[in-house]
């Protein structure tokens, strides 16, 4: 069996929860009181290109919140929209015993920029992940295949020696068609058996 060297990780829904799932944008078009059928029909036009880095986030609220005079800032509503974000209670100790074990750690996630910057900072991903793979930079998203090309080309890794941690089923389908090997995360626990059966975790283990 080869050797895993590389991880990469999905962010929202295993490390962290979702960052602008659907339920957290009903929750915040609730908030502030606005129209949740309008909102979804612009949201669904122009989620792409914010998740890609076609547009910012100024643009993404102007063209879904803003496209008329609002009794509340931008800043209010985007502070609403980071208000969503918590930590999935025990991934983070898993992520910590990876890095103790010298694989090289990469996050691979569909998010827009300054949400997913919010998340680094604010749970300290810095520290742990060398590499940020997103599509908001990449210009690609999960589960379209030449994201997961440009993960083995960035990281300059062979699929064979890599694995992927996702939630969602078919973002690893998709990764396996490029011969991308997954583990679907469904809690913590799960996942550290996962990876202690591919041989990851030893020194945490034997701690
Ligand atoms: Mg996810």
């Amino acid at each position: 069996m080869t050797q895993i060297t590389t991880i990469f990780f999905d962010i929202g829904g295993v490390i962290l929860t979702n960052g602008w799932d659907r339920r957290s944008r009903r929750a915040t078009i609730e908030r502030f009181e606005l129209d949740w059928e309008e909102f979804t029909d612009r949201h669904d036009f122009v989620a792409h290109d914010f998740e890609t880095g076609r547009i910012d986030l100024t643009e993404y609220l102007r063209r879904t919140v803003f496209y008329r005079p609002r009794p509340f800032t931008q800043d209010a509503f985007f502070e609403a929209m980071k208000a969503h974000s918590a930590a999935i209670e025990g991934s983070l100790d898993i992520v910590s015993d990876l890095v103790a074990d010298g694989v090289l750690l990469a996050t691979l996630n569909n998010e827009s920029r300054e949400l997913n910057e919010h998340r680094i900072d604010s749970f300290g991903l810095r520290r742990l992940f060398r590499i940020f793979l997103r599509s908001c930079y990449l210009g690609v998203k999960k589960p379209e295949a030449p994201i997961y090309r440009l993960a083995f080309h960035i990281t300059q890794r062979r699929p064979e020696e890599c694995l992927f941690v996702d939630d969602r089923s078919l973002n690893l389908e998709c990764a396996l068609d490029e011969g991308l090997a997954g583990i679907r995360f469904d809690s913590p626990a799960g996942l550290r058996a996962a990876l202690a059966e591919r041989g990851l975790l030893s020194r945490s283990q034997q701690a």
